[in-house]
């Protein structure tokens, strides 16, 4: 995913928390996942046959989910999947065959981890089997939005995406919902004529639109990289492996934007080895994608707010390329170690933007990664600040803010600065060729660490220092805090300008990044009037960019100032964008401003209907946390 976790998302963490007592048994262990109620130690899955109908009229897929399924203990007979908003029709059991109904029950839902279903395996089932389950999704299926046809682009046909991470999946397939496990699948989806399917899985750009769509993963994959969209998608090729699919009205904007992602892939390779998924496409969705993108294996799917029009976003995409090898490759074993998936990832989407763009670009974007690692940080509780903390309080997924992106991103930052960057590079690579198709706790990164580099003669890092950063709160002294000339022209030059020192007409802003107009904004003092923020917005536009970095930044400013004559746009803002990241944090100054709660609501009110569910349960959480 793409830093989008809001800061409204850490209340509800910190009342948690706090609240949480210590068991009298300290039972904790860091390799667990507590975000499933799956007895992985009992059954494992190793593949999966879906077989869907997707109801656009009732809103639900209904159909089959075939689990391949190993017994690892000999005594157990009962197997717990993951649900959420789940109906059962029946289940059965299939050996050498012969199918025997098998007996099912729901136990006690629990408002982060959905509800275990239970199945009881029938006396004299083999070690390996299949559990056949006929089920359909609920219309409020916390993965799945369903789009009608005028929150599309085109406005004629209806949609419908899914989001599996972290702990949705469950919310349209029964099944083990664990990053610990791998599975391979298959999958039949049923739709409408006119509307094509797509998955991560073997997309075929030349799949004839026949309602009736074949795929297959061949590679294993963790169940929250399992992912469906349905919708009047077309396909246009970027390079040899890569294109797109999107809405026919987004298209042409999308290749214009995108044109790079071929070359990323072939850097990528170079980098650390060689992509092992087929091809690689972009799925460009609506605006209600919750998040920047999403590393669904060989299809990434992608917010159209990246889409503007000077290809000055695209850090997203190469974000989620790099996660071929972050997180879909390599993958960490449980959401405690989620840095390993992000931190690296952010790293690498660095390192591939300076090549294929330049270091000062690379250099903006990092001094504005780490401003908000800062806001993070005084957010986040001390206990919460380590890259792994203890995660065994299941109130909440999304529990650090971005501190496992940028944190991590700096950590490795750090290492490879002290290893130099060719020996840093090669334990890169050496670590996704190890650890392939396989998943890793951040012991076992730290393991891997000690063989290849801080066991080395005249290494200049400890272990004890590595796990300050694994372990420890806020940032090592060591931490290499990012720099950009081109930033700090644009601060001063807001203190000048605000200061009344020079006039806005010679603030070069044309010649400048977004990256530059949003440290600018970020840079006002806070005692400027309302008169020059006035100035400011005619002078520059703000209130109507279209570029949503810009936008988000303004309006972060327009909230937290109550500049009420831009709260119009304001609004128009958050009806324009569901990522979370660019509404969030704009809901979240409003409702904090003092003043306008109500407002921030009422908003939240109008807004919502087009929100994907999990928008949605981000922006209500926050709200009922602030009561
Ligand atoms: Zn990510």
């Amino acid at each position: 995913m793409f830093r989008q976790i809001s800061l409204i998302v850490f209340a509800i963490l910190f009342l948690s928390a706090c609240s949480k007592e210590t068991p009298e048994v300290d039972d904790y262990d860091p390799a667990r996942d507590y975000f499933t109620f799956a007895n992985t130690d009992a059954f494992v899955t190793e593949h999966l046959v879906l077989d869907l109908d997707v109801d656009f009229e009732a809103e639900e897929f209904r159909g089959l989910a075939i689990l391949t399924m190993r017994r690892l203990d000999p005594e157990a007979s009962e197997i717990i999947l993951d649900t959420r908003d789940l109906t059962i029709a029946g289940a059965s059991v299939l050996t050498a065959g012969n199918a025997e109904p098998a007996e099912h029950r729901f136990g006690e839902t629990h408002a982060t981890l959905g509800t275990p279903l239970v199945i009881t395996v029938p006396a004299g089932t083999g070690e390996k089997f299949d559990l056949v389950i006929e089920y359909k999704t609920s219309p409020e299926s916390s993965a799945l939005q369903w789009l009608p046809p005028e929150l599309t682009a085109g406005g004629k046909f209806p949609m419908v995406f899914s989001q599996s991470q972290a702990v949705h999946a469950r919310s349209w397939v029964p099944l083990q919902d664990t990053p610990a496990l791998r599975i391979t699948y298959e999958a039949t989806v049923r739709t409408p004529e006119a509307l094509l399917a797509v998955m991560s899985a073997n997309n075929d750009p030349l799949t004839p639109r026949t309602g009736e769509y074949h795929f297959e993963m061949p590679q294993p994959i963790p169940s929250y990289l399992l992912a469906i969209a349905v919708g009047n998608f077309y396909f246009a090729p970027l390079g040899e492996d890569t294109g797109i699919y999107s809405e026919p009205e987004l298209l042409d904007a999308s290749v214009y934007e995108f044109a790079d992602t071929q070359a990323m892939l072939e850097l990528a390779e170079e980098m650390y080895g060689p992509y092992d998924w087929g091809r690689y496409d972009l799925l460009v969705l609506p605006p209600s994608f919750p998040y920047g993108g999403m590393e669904n294996p060989r299809l990434s799917f992608i917010t159209p707010s990246l889409l503007a029009g000077d290809r000055s976003l695209v850090s997203v995409i190469a974000h989620e390329l790099a996660h071929s090898w972050s997180g879909n490759l390599v993958t960490n074993a449980t959401w405690r170690d989620g840095w390993l998936n992000e931190g690296m990832t952010s790293y690498i989407e660095s390192r591939l933007m300076e090549v294929i763009y330049d270091r000062n670009r690379v250099d903006e974007e990092r001094v504005l990664m780490y401003r908000e690692l800062l806001l993070d940080l005084e957010e986040v509780p001390e206990h919460m600040q380590a890259l792994a903390p203890r995660l065994d309080d299941t109130t909440s997924e999304d529990f650090q803010g971005g501190i496992h992106y940028s944190k991590g991103q700096m950590f490795l930052e750090y290492l490879e600065n002290e290893f130099g960057r060719e020996a840093f590079d090669a334990f890169l690579e050496a670590y996704f060729q190890e650890f392939a198709f396989g998943t890793i706790t951040t012991e076992g990164f730290l393991d891997f660490l000690e063989l290849k580099l801080l066991s080395q003669e005249g290494a200049s890092v400890t272990r004890e220092q590595a796990e300050q950063w694994t372990y420890g709160p806020a940032l090592p002294e060591s931490a290499i805090v990012p720099e950009s000339e081109n930033l700090a022209i644009a601060a001063s030059m807001a203190q000048a300008w605000a200061g009344g020192e020079m006039e806005l007409v010679d603030v070069p802003v044309a010649d400048w990044s977004p990256q530059a107009t949003i440290h600018f904004i970020n840079s006002l003092p806070d005692d400027i009037s309302f008169e020059k923020l006035g100035e400011l917005d005619a002078g520059w536009g703000l209130s109507d960019t279209r570029n949503a970095e810009i936008g988000r930044t303004w309006f972060i400013q327009v909230a937290t100032r109550r500049y009420t004559d831009a709260y119009d746009e304001l609004e128009a803002h958050l009806n324009r964008y569901g990522r979370g990241r660019l509404i969030a944090p704009v809901y979240r100054a409003l409702a904090q401003n003092g003043e306008d709660r109500d407002l921030a609501r009422e908003m939240f009110e109008r807004a919502r209907g087009a929100y994907h569910p999990i928008t949605v349960g981000w922006i209500a959480g926050g709200f009922e946390d602030e009561e």
